[in-house]
Formats: C-alpha cells, sequence, structure tokens
C-alpha cells in the first residue's frame, strides 16, 4: 500500500501526506551549526541536475540551491476528495487510488496517449495521459497508484499522479512557477533535495521577537510554505517570511538614514535673481502644486542635512520645470547642480530640455554619458572639474564613475525607482549633495513607504491648466487604416505622431530592425507623403539626439520609435500616437508612452492597435481596456497589481526590489507597520546585517541592468 494514500483519504480534506511539516519538530535537533554554504552551492549539485537542467533552472531565477528554498510555490492543488472508482460522478476533479492492471499506448496525429487500466475493490477505469510518454516507462502491472484528474466519458484524465512515496496528486501540493521544459514534478523533487538543508538557512531574528511575533522559526516557515497541510499554513509561512523581509528592509532604510543624519550639506538660504529670471522665461505660469513643490524645495535647501525629497507626479504634471528649479538654486549660490536619469536616450532627452530652457539663462549644461568617445568624455569631466559646467545631464555613470564635481550642491534623480537603493547611498556616500528624487510611477502608499521609507515627498497631483486629457481608443488592426487615417489628418493640420513598434525583449537588434522595417513600410505607404524618422536604441548617441532635435524642431512628422521614447521625450505639438501591436507592452509602459502626448492645449489621442480581443490573452484585454477608460496613473498602478496578481510588487523590477519575494503590498499593510516597529528595537548585526548588505547589494546589481 502506498503510504501517501491513507492520509487524504477523508472527507476532512484537511490533512496531507506531506511529511514536511508534521515531523519537523521530531527531528532530532543537531548541536551543530547551519552550514548556509550548502545553499549557496550551484544547483548542479543536486541530483537529476546536469547542464541542461541547470540552464533551465537559471531561465527562472534558480542558480543556487537557496534558491528553489526562497523561491515559494505560485499556488497549492486544491483539495478534492479521495473517491471509489464506482463513485466518479461527472467532471469534477478526484483522486482515486488502484492497481494498474495493464497499459497501453498509441499515437493519434501528434498526440502521444497512454492508457492504463486501473482498478480498485469497486471497480475498474481506463485512465489516460497525454504526450507524457516517460510515464509508461515507470508503469508495471499490479503497482499501487494514486490519481488526480477528472473522469470523462473516455475513462479518468490524469492530471498527476503519484507512484510508491511520491505526493503529486496531494491535496495542496505545491505548484511552482514551471516553463515547458521544466515539469512540476522535476520542480517538486528538487524542492524535496533543497528543502533537505533547510536548517542552513539560520535564522536572523531574534527569539524574543518571534515569541513576540508569533513568528514561526525561519526554517519551519519556509518547510510550510512548501508543504503546507492547509491553506491557512501556507499563508501564515507567507507572512512570516514577509515580515522578516521588511524587517530587513527597514534595517536597510534606517542604515541609509543614520549615514544621512552625519553627511553635511552646504545650505542654500533663498533664492534670487536667477531663480526670478528663470521663473520669468517660462511661457505659463507654475501650478499651485508647482509652487507648493518649489516651496517644500527651498525649506529642504536651506538645512544643512541632505535633502532627500521624493518627486511624485504622473506624466507630463510638470516635474522637469521643477527639477531644474532645484539644480538652478545650486547654479545661483555658485555651485552645480546635476540631473540624473536612466538610460542615455531619457538622459540627451534632459539634455534638450535644459539646455534650450537655460540658454537664455546664461547657464552653462553639460551632457556626459558613457557613450561619449574618450577625448570627449575627457573634456566633458574637465568642466564638471573646473565648474564651468554649471548643471551636467547624464545617466547615473555620473555616480558610478570617478566623476569629480567641483562643487556638486544639488542632485536631481529622475526615475529614482529604476535606482536600487544602493545607488541612493552611493549618492549620499561619495558626496553630499541634497538630493531631489523624481518618478512618474505612482506608487501606491504604503510601497512608497516601504521602498522610500522616511523620504520626504512633494506631489503634483494636478495637471497644467491648458492640459486635456489624451482620448484614448483601442483598434483591432484589422481596422488600423482608420487610425492611421486619423493620424494623417493631424499631420496635415501640422501637427506632429508618434509610431510605436512592439516590444522584442531579447534582440535589441531586431527590435531596431522591426522599427526600421516599419518606418520604410509607412514611408511607402500609409504615410508616402510626410517625413518620417526612426529612433530606437541601436542608433548612435549622436544620430538620435539629431533625430531628436529635429523632430523637436518640426522638420519631421512622425518619428516612428521604439520604447526608447518611453519618458522624457517632450514635443508638445505631438498629439497622436499610435501603439502597434499594444498588446505586448505592459500596463505602465504604456501609460509612460502615452503620456508623450498631449503635452500641449491641443486634443491629443493615443490609438492603441492589437489584434482582435479573442485572440489575446485575459490579462492583455484587461490592460487594455483599462488604458482607455482611465488617464489616472494612480488608478492603472493599482489595476495593474490586480491585473498581474497580488504577488507581484508594481514594477518590481524597476523599483529593484524584485527580491521582496514574499510582501503583497495590499494584505501588508499592518505587517509593515510591526516591521517598522521592530526594526528600531534591532542591532543592525549578524545574520540580519548580512541580510540588509545582500538588500542593498542587490538592489544596487539591479540597478545596473
Ligand atoms: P513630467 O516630467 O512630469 O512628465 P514635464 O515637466 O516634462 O512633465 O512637463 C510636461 C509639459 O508640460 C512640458 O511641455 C512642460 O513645458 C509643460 N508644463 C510644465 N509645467 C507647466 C505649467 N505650469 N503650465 C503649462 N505647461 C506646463
Ligand atoms: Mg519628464
Amino acid at each position: 500500500m502506498i503510504a501517501v494514500a491513507r492520509a487524504t483519504r477523508t472527507a476532512v480534506r484537511f490533512p496531507t501526506p506531506f511529511a514536511g511539516v508534521g515531523e519537523a519538530g521530531s527531528w532530532p535537533r543537531t548541536r551543530s551549526a547551519s552550514r548556509p554554504e550548502r545553499l549557496d552551492a550551484p544547483v548542479g549539485g543536486l541530483q537529476g541536475v546536469g547542464p541542461t537542467i541547470a540552464r533551465r533552472l537559471a531561465r527562472i531565477g534558480i542558480r543556487r540551491i537557496g534558491d528553489l528554498v526562497w523561491q515559494g510555490p505560485r499556488r497549492y492543488e486544491r483539495p478534492v476528495a479521495t473517491k471509489r472508482i464506482s463513485e466518479l460522478f461527472g467532471d469534477e476533479e478526484a483522486v482515486i487510488e488502484g492497481t494498474v492492471r495493464s497499459f497501453s499506448s498509441r499515437r493519434r496525429g501528434r498526440l502521444k496517449i497512454l492508457t492504463a487500466r486501473v482498478a480498485d475493490e469497486t471497480g475498474e477505469i481506463k485512465a489516460t495521459w497525454f504526450n507524457q510518454p516517460w510515464v509508461e516507462n515507470r508503469l508495471a502491472p499490479g503497482a499501487q497508484i494514486r490519481l488526480r484528474g477528472r473522469s470523462n466519458r473516455f475513462g479518468f484524465a490524469v492530471s498527476s499522479y503519484d507512484l510508491e512515496g511520491e505526493e503529486e496528486t496531494a491535496d495542496f501540493a505545491p505548484v511552482y512557477p514551471a516553463t515547458e521544459d521544466l515539469s512540476q514534478k522535476k520542480l517538486r523533487d528538487l524542492r524535496a533535495q533543497a528543502l533537505a538543508l533547510v536548517r542552513d538557512v539560520g535564522e536572523p531574528l531574534p527569539a524574543s521577537l518571534r515569541t513576540r511575533e508569533q513568528l514561526p522559526a525561519r526554517h519551519d516557515a519556509l518547510l510550510m510554505l512548501h508543504r503546507p497541510r492547509a491553506l491557512v499554513e501556507a499563508e501564515l509561512a507567507r507572512s512570516a517570511l514577509a515580515f522578516e523581509e521588511l524587517v530587513v528592509l527597514q534595517l536597510a532604510l534606517l542604515r541609509q538614514a543614520a549615514v544621512r543624519e552625519e553627511a553635511f550639506a552646504e545650505p542654500l538660504t533663498q533664492p534670487g535673481p536667477l531663480l526670478e529670471r528663470y521663473r520669468g522665461a517660462l511661457p505659463f505660469t507654475l501650478t499651485a502644486d508647482q509652487e507648493r513643490a518649489i516651496a517644500e524645495i527651498d525649506v529642504d535647501l536651506a538645512r544643512t542635512t541632505p535633502m532627500q525629497r521624493l518627486l511624485q507626479g504622473d506624466v507630463g504634471s510638470g516635474k522637469t520645470v521643477v527639477a531644474l528649479y532645484a539644480a538652478l538654486r545650486a547654479v545661483e549660490a555658485g555651485k552645480q547642480g546635476a540631473l540624473m536619469a536612466p538610460t542615455e536616450t531619457l538622459a540627451e532627452q534632459h539634455f534638450l530640455t535644459l539646455d534650450e530652457l537655460c540658454g537664455g539663462l546664461g547657464v552653462r549644461v553639460s551632457l556626459l554619458t558613457s557613450s561619449l568617445k574618450a577625448r570627449e568624455h575627457a573634456t566633458v569631466r574637465q568642466l564638471i572639474a573646473s565648474g564651468d559646467a554649471q548643471i551636467v545631464v547624464g545617466t547615473h555613470a555620473l555616480i558610478q564613475e570617478e566623476v569629480d564635481f567641483r562643487d556638486l550642491a544639488v542632485a536631481v534623480v529622475d526615475e529614482q525607482h529604476r535606482f536600487g537603493v544602493g545607488q541612493r547611498s552611493a549618492l549620499v556616500h561619495g558626496r553630499s549633495p541634497h538630493v531631489l528624487h523624481m518618478t512618474a510611477t505612482p506608487i501606491p502608499r504604503t510601497l512608497a513607504l516601504t521602498v522610500y521609507g522616511d523620504l520626504e515627498t512633494s506631489e503634483l497631483t494636478v495637471l497644467p491648466a491648458n492640459r486635456k486629457p489624451v482620448i484614448t481608443r483601442w483598434v483591432s488592426d484589422e481596422r488600423s487604416s482608420e487610425a492611421y487615417r486619423r493620424l494623417r489628418r493631424h499631420l496635415d493640420d501640422g501637427r506632429q505622431a508618434f509610431v510605436v513598434c512592439p516590444l522584442i525583449e531579447e534582440s535589441e537588434t531586431r527590435f531596431a530592425r522591426a522599427a526600421e522595417a516599419e518606418a520604410e513600410r509607412l514611408r511607402a505607404a500609409e504615410l508616402a507623403a510626410y517625413r518620417i524618422g526612426c529612433l530606437h536604441g541601436r542608433l548612435r548617441p549622436a544620430e538620435r539626439r539629431a533625430l531628436m532635435a529635429s523632430f523637436k524642431a518640426g522638420e519631421l512628422d512622425v518619428l516612428v520609435a521604439t520604447t526608447v521614447i518611453e519618458v522624457g521625450v517632450d514635443v508638445p505639438n505631438a498629439t497622436i500616437m499610435i501603439v502597434q501591436e499594444a498588446d505586448r507592452f505592459g500596463l505602465a509602459q504604456l501609460h509612460q508612452l502615452r503620456g508623450r502626448v498631449g503635452r500641449g492645449a491641443e486634443q491629443s489621442y493615443c490609438l492603441l492597435v492589437s489584434r482582435p480581443p479573442e485572440e489575446l490573452t485575459e490579462s492583455a484585454v484587461e490592460r487594455l481596456q483599462a488604458l482607455v477608460e482611465t488617464n489616472d496613473g494612480f488608478e492603472l498602478a493599482e489595476r495593474d497589481l490586480e491585473i498581474r496578481g497580488e504577488g507581484q510588487l508594481i514594477g518590481a523590477r524597476q523599483s529593484g526590489f524584485s527580491d521582496l519575494r514574499f510582501v503583497h503590498l495590499r494584505r501588508d499593510r499592518e505587517l509593515l507597520e510591526r516591521a517598522r516597529d521592530a526594526a528600531r528595537t534591532l542591532a543592525d548585526e549578524g545574520l540580519l546585517a548580512e541580510e540588509v548588505d545582500r538588500l542593498l547589494g542587490e538592489a544596487e546589481h539591479l540597478g545596473d541592468s
């Protein structure tokens, strides 16, 4: 008889055949300290992992044995009743147990079908497996087997099975993120091997805290996560691990706050005539939100503690104007300002915008990017060192490389969520400028608190007055000619347009080629009469800059682009955008793209073209619908969260916090508060300090990519 069989044969549906949790307490406690290095070993050390499997595992982020322990299940199998064969009814999911009588396999077209006759004391049924020929080698007449699946008119369609000692069919069996070439069975088997070492994970939280918060030991929590007896247990495990994660995060933030406390910044007292002239030169009056942000910045700058402020505002809300204000405050005090962007294209964009605004003020702006030729690079660095460059625009190379500012007083970091915490501290460690972080991705409050800790925030909630919300339409590709007709109408009225080509992540080259091919096609067909430029990441910076400049100057009508225009491009005369294969973009990305139009007083349009809804995935349909329904970035951020599932942090990758594995934004508000309180009472030392190092290190690493 199979060991696993008895445990689940119950109407209560509670017990599990999994040994892990139940036995954990009875395991002999060893006195030896944990040996974390065993978990740090590459997965290749596990049984059944050769180079091929190792490569496949790496693709889903599993490189070390410990990764198997730390990557939790995506979900758990639902509990189902164990039935006698004669009791099977309809097509409800069930588990049956019996003896294999005989089996055979055949082909139907490309389908390989394996059939086994399985009997229990009440009857016999034909069980079928599709496209799993290897199962045949494991079967033998007389073998005891457990099957999970559904009965149908041909017999019983097997979704998972267990032979001697296996646990695939169990209630609450973990379902891991898998791929086509990595089966659940394999992943579970590897988990079993890795979990045997689970005690080596160590215990970063002091026992007193665990007791107070009623947290299971770390290794028990991990075991429960992978082998829960019920969903409540899985949730208990998850929240315990999330708590620990949040404590580590809070400690990291406290560490940075301490560094900041010790840092000294040059106070900048009052804005003077240069800022007067700046205001006068702007072709509009500042919004109330912009004024408030500026006032808050002025207060920060007057202090000797470096400013650490987050300027949050949706695309088009006018952050750049505020950022330049901050930088100019430095210039007026005879010091330097810097603006850092996450990509070279963005840096170039900012440079164009700032250079234009600063020209009339007699303020010298320089652009420093790593793609400059060595000679130019040296020249710009010289200008920075001498102070001739009053405002410097660049990528985060500005802080990573040894760029010597004569006197950097204010640094603006754009789209700061793309930099990890690590970069933030680097910035503070190296020198102590006042820092303004800008982000266009609205972040739910809890996350802001989580990720930014005690950063002060200024928000631009109201768009500049004359702005009309962009009208968004979703068109299926059969009707894309109508989209282009509308686009041509805008061009004929003297407006400009964007056409965005789909994202092909794997290959920037193919991507570039797709954009070029599309530009060619449009030149020959829909847009034959117009001036078209093509912007993509493969262009050299100088070419890109020239292209953007001529689009801005109105020498081009249409810019066919890849997502390089995602953020920062500012051409108010561009009033229409067509996004091709829009279903292939993420929600946040589409919102950013859409922000490139609607920047002037004219009514602007964003036309999303895709295959018809019935050919798209459910989540793609939801994304596109959400974009049509609202322009509110905050609303979209929340929807994105829902569509992607609670387990995913919004923009986790960009935030540099994809290493927050267990935290759920919405559910864990209260947990976050508790973790904040706990972190204040804890010493940043030992294993806990190592975890903090790791978090900061990883964040830095992510920001690099
Ligand atoms: P963000 O960086 O927040 O996406 P920008 O700073 O690029 O937004 O501003 C978007 C556009 O709005 C720019 O063309 C800018 O010149 C313009 N703008 C900024 N502030 C105002 C304002 N107060 N009134 C009118 N237009 C403004
Ligand atoms: Mg901007």
